[in-house]
């Protein structure tokens, strides 16, 4: 064993001991003490010298299927070095690997933060029931967003804000290789802050809503973030977004019932 993977591991198991002992820990200190192990671990393992014989760390994590090893790099990704510092977690994805479907968001919240998941919060419960009244499960589709950890925030200042195109270049390049393995016949981008980070088109989303774009070859659909939704209730502005679901579903060769085509309508 190396001495720096030694060192790694002497840094944490007295982590992983008081947990592994039953100290109430809050989970992101978990998490947080197992991705501590898992980075070390990592780099540890990609500056090891080849191993004559016998499993090393190098060897199991290739053994990987494509998506486990992709999500495995990026869950100790240190790309950008202020967000790796302010995270809980890192927040990869959700869903069907396997999906002919993905929503692809801007950047993890408070909540998804907290609970290393994409859409989770109140928005994320509204995508939830946009995705069932179009015949689907949550499980079915793939759920992402163009920057993988929570955007950091000024000191003493709560809520969310906007990542930056810096930020989103940086990630990019992991989310394109996660859309290479699901390879959805679709793509849908939920706001314009996804718009920008996925395709760079920073035109306001009057004008890029209900439209097909292209990213990599397959067809993105535009339309408004589920935040936008709570933050205006109008049955237009829901019927809008329906339009544009139902040009997904179109997309997707999916039978549309007549009570799914009247939903948000007058006669609905
Ligand atoms: S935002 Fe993306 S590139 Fe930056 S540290 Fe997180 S996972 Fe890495």
């Amino acid at each position: 064993m190396s001495d720096q993977f030694q060192r790694a591991l002497d840094e944490t198991l007295p982590l992983l001991k008081k947990i592994q002992s039953g100290l109430k820990l809050p989970p992101s200190a978990s998490r947080s003490a197992l991705q501590r192990l898992g980075k070390f671990a990592a780099k540890a393992a990609s500056q090891a010298a080849p191993a004559p014989a016998g499993p090393s760390v190098a060897a199991s994590a290739a053994d990987l299927p494509p998506f486990d090893a992709l999500r495995a790099a990026v869950l100790v990704c240190t790309k950008c070095p202020h967000l790796a510092a302010s995270r809980t977690q890192v927040v990869f994805g959700v869903g069907n690997p396997d999906a002919d479907l993905m929503f692809v968001g801007e950047a993890p919240g408070a909540d998804e933060d907290e609970q290393g998941e994409p859409f989770v919060g109140r928005a994320g419960q509204l995508l939830t029931k946009i995705i069932q009244a179009m015949g689907f499960d949550r499980s079915d589709i793939y759920i992402a967003n163009v920057l993988k950890c929570r955007p950091d925030m000024p000191a003493g200042e709560s809520g969310n804000r906007k990542p930056k195109p810096a930020e989103m270049a940086t990630c990019l390049p992991w989310l394109k290789e996660q859309i290479r393995l699901v390879k959805p016949r679709a793509l849908v981008a939920l706001g314009a802050t996804a718009v920008e980070g996925l395709v760079g088109d920073t035109s306001p989303m009057r004008d890029l809503r209900g439209r097909w774009l292209e990213f990599e070859g397959i067809p993105l659909m535009v339309t408004y973030h589920p935040a936008y939704l709570l933050r205006n209730q109008s049955v237009s502005e829901k019927r809008k977004v329906w339009e544009d679901m139902l040009l997904v579903l179109e997309k997707l060769g999916h039978k549309i019932t007549p009570k799914q085509r009247r939903f948000f309508t007058a006669d609905a």
